[in-house]
């Protein structure tokens, strides 16, 4: 796991950035910086694209250059429009912008088209009739040589002629390929004629039934930088092994270069983060969608509570570097924490409610009680709390018989009730089996304000409710998806979804939630105190109230950090 130290820096310079920065300097680009974000629209972007994205749209914004969002919709077979606005709105809401830098790979299909055809005349591209499983079979592996296709040494006529007919549409899929003709001996796999062109007769959602061939990734990656004139091409590790194919194609065309840097990707504690896995999780309902709280996905966290703010610190909190690690789950959380400790009204909720009948306050009084809005933030002022005869509070803020390092409610005892009085209590209701089901407590009116004029002390102070007053609500309480910091540490036989965690999600529903919570909207955000951060469902009306806690107040990565200070 990485031990990131400065948890809280802004950007500082890392590897890319020297890059870029010398680049400017020798006037490599004229001066000029250009990036891109390329998803493939195959699903919905997850932290891990967070991090790319705050790196390309981040670089370009601090070098005066742009950053373009595109589309790499090469495959017509898994790309979905439903992706598409998705990741518009993840990127946008983010806080980044593409301005007119919108593009699709799709709409470049007639160019790249051209340029295989030139590689054909070049003699360097030809097509090939060997069957998938033949190419697996002929390309060798780490440790043997491949074999040389025997189609390799067509004329160029007979290449140009097949590969136009390939375009046409007169081959079923998978009858024929187009390959760069490279080296088969070559220790680098990819290098080994690599298939530029498949057969695939499917409509894609944005050139209809034009194409019958599509593109393959590492033929087509490098032409849309080539095309768009990017000069940073940032991608992840896995294609450093890509690069010499990058590199060759661009070469063998004589176009436009830009320069492929490669960083580490993003893996974080008890999550998965590919696209398939995630598919697989919302396919499967083993989730509640893409957007699911307990997703790793932008969405996801959107929805359970996370701001654009707390995500673009953590991505600049992990920095960007060259080898492959594992960041601490609790560092995002961490994150998130100090972003809405600054932002988030406070507010009081009980969970699970007991109910506290005050014996001695008046039957029909209420009162109106000032509480905080925000310690961090003295602008935000002060709200009234009503308080009554009958309170609730959690359930687990007493206990009957009370072990020796437990200090708030049991019988006889005295607690501090925030922004009210001391109350204490004298008798347990129980039911018939022997539930708990109302406290009798008595208060001491001079107490309001948190002290007592005899000096006498408490050693806890508890939330609390005014029964009457309390709106009814439900609460949605999360834990990690997975039980495993790896979910593919696995048993013998099982696969990573058998460390899928079955309590990651408890639904509360009736919790009790402070009055001044009514009409709060989806995306609101508040602190309840004691228990967390916590944001409104999309779920939520104005007739029901849905929260999903954000995170707890506990916060690990603190606790980490503090322990490898003092070390
Ligand atoms: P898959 O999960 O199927 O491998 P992908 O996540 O690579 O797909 P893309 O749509 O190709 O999906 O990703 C878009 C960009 O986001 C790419 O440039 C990729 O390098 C980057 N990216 C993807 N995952 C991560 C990650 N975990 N950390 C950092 N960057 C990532
Ligand atoms: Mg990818």
């Amino acid at each position: 796991m990485e031990n990131i130290s400065a948890a809280n820096s802004r950007t500082s310079s890392d590897f890319i950035r020297d890059i870029i920065t010398k680049d400017l300097k020798t006037d490599k680009w004229g001066g000029r910086v250009a990036t891109r974000f390329p998803p493939e629209p195959n699903g919905y972007l997850h932290i891990g694209h967070a991090k790319s994205i705050c790196l390309n749209f981040g670089v370009a914004a601090e070098f005066n250059g742009v950053c373009h969002l595109r589309f790499d919709d090469t495959n017509p077979v898994k790309e979905e429009t439903e992706y598409i606005e998705s990741i518009e709105e993840d990127v946008r809401w983010l806080g980044f912008d593409w301005g007119r830098h919108l593009y699709f790979a799709s709409d470049y299909f007639g160019q790249m088209y051209e340029w295989a055809v030139q590689l054909v005349k070049d003699g360097k591209a030809y097509v090939c009739d060997l069957t998938p499983d033949e190419i697996r079979e002929y390309r060798g592996t780490l440790t043997e040589p491949g074999k040389e296709s025997p189609y390799r040494n067509r004329s160029i006529e007979e290449n140009l002629d097949l590969f136009t007919r390939m375009r046409a549409g007169e081959f079923p899929d998978g009858s024929r390929t187009l390959r760069a003709k490279i080296d088969m001996t070559s220790p680098n796999l990819n290098m080994r004629d690599p298939i530029m062109y498949r057969i695939l007769h499917a409509a894609h959602p944005h050139t209809g039934d034009m194409w019958c061939i599509y593109p393959m990734y590492d033929w087509a990656h490098g032409l849309e930088d080539s095309i768009e004139k990017i000069t940073h091409s940032i991608c992840t590790l896995e294609f450093e092994d890509h690069r010499p194919l990058y590199d060759w194609f661009l070469d063998a065309l004589g176009v436009y270069h830009p320069q492929q840097i490669e960083f580490a990707r993003l893996n974080l504690t008890y999550t998965v983060m590919s696209k398939r896995r995630l598919l697989e999780l919302v396919r499967e309902k083993l989730v509640r969608g893409w957007d699911d709280p307990r997703m790793p996905t932008v969405s996801g966290l959107r929805r359970r509570g996370y701001t654009p703010e707390s995500i673009r610190n953590f991505c600049a909190a992990i920095g960007v570097a060259k080898a492959d690690s594992t960041v601490d789950v609790s560092m995002l959380e961490h994150s998130v924490r100090e972003d809405l400790n600054k932002i988030a009204r406070r507010v009081m909720a009980v969970l699970r409610p007991i109910r506290v009948v005050i014996e001695n306050y008046p039957e029909d009084k209420t009162e109106e009680l000032e509480a905080v809005n925000n310690p961090e933030d003295p602008g935000a002022g002060t709200r009234k709390v009503p308080f009554s005869k009958v309170l609730y509070i959690e359930q687990e803020d007493f206990i009957e018989n009370p072990p020796k390092d437990f200090f708030r409610l049991a019988p006889g005892r005295e607690v501090r009730l925030r922004y009210a009085y001391f109350i204490k209590c004298n008798d347990v209701i129980k039911d018939d089996n022997g539930n708990v089901i109302e406290l009798r407590c008595t208060y001491d009116p001079e107490t309001l304000g948190g002290k007592a004029p005899d000096g006498r002390k408490v050693k806890a102070t508890i939330h609390w409710l005014s029964a009457a007053h309390a709106i009814e609500g439900e609460v949605r309480l999360y834990d990690y998806l997975f039980t495993k910091e790896n979910p593919d540490d696995v048993v013998e036989g099982g696969d990573w979804k058998s460390n899928l965690n079955p309590g990651s999600l408890e639904v509360l529903s009736s919790a009790r939630l402070e009055p001044s919570l009514a009409g709060a909207k989806p995306g609101d955000r508040f602190q309840f105190e004691r228990l967390g951060y916590f944001c409104v469902d999309k779920d939520s009306s104005d007739e029901k109230l849905v929260f999903n806690r954000t995170v707890t107040l506990r916060d690990t990565w603190a606790r980490i950090q503090k322990a490898a200070c003092k070390k």
